[in-house]
């Protein structure tokens, strides 16, 4: 390239670099930055419930809508397309393809009720307040409000 000679006296005696550097680094920032924003909003739609300790991280319990199973995933492993399925967006969400049955959008996450006279498994609803689902999680075996739960037992 003719321009490749001028382009290093430019970069010369500029810390940053050339501009081309610079250009790729602010590509790099930000696709860091969408992978950072889609990442917390999973976390956030599958950690409204506080996690047990024991529970590795990433895992998740998953629920199929179709055949019924319930299963557990890491997070890491699914790809970002899979993790998209499970964030909240304008048309509510969709769940990710059961690996089980093989059935589309069919596996939802699963919360545990954190009423520890209870603390069952139950699929989280996939339906965004926006579409008319429930802006807070109801455990349906005993019915206990998870956040007003959490809150009310926040430590002192
Ligand atoms: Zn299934
Ligand atoms: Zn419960």
């Amino acid at each position: 390239m003719a321009w490749s000679g001028k382009d290093k006296v430019v970069g010369r005696g500029q810390p940053g670099g050339t501009r081309r550097q610079w250009m790729r680094r602010e590509y790099l920032l930000s696709a860091l930055l969408g992978l950072i924003i889609v990442g917390s909003l999973v976390i956030t739609l599958v950690s409204v419930i506080p996690r047990s300790s024991a529970q590795p991280d990433f895992e998740r319990h998953f629920y199929c809508t179709k055949c019924k199973s319930e299963f557990t995933l890491n997070l890491k492993d699914l790809s970002p397309e899979q993790q998209m399925k499970l964030t909240p967006g304008p048309y509510g969400q969709a769940g990710i393809d059961c690996p089980k049955c093989g059935a589309k959008n069919s596996a939802v996450v699963m919360a545990r009720c954190v009423n520890p006279q209870c603390k069952r498994w139950y699929p989280v609803p996939m339906v965004s307040p926006a579409q008319g689902g429930p802006s807070t999680l109801i455990c349906p075996y005993c019915k206990v409000d998870q956040a007003a739960y959490v809150v009310e037992h926040l430590p002192k």
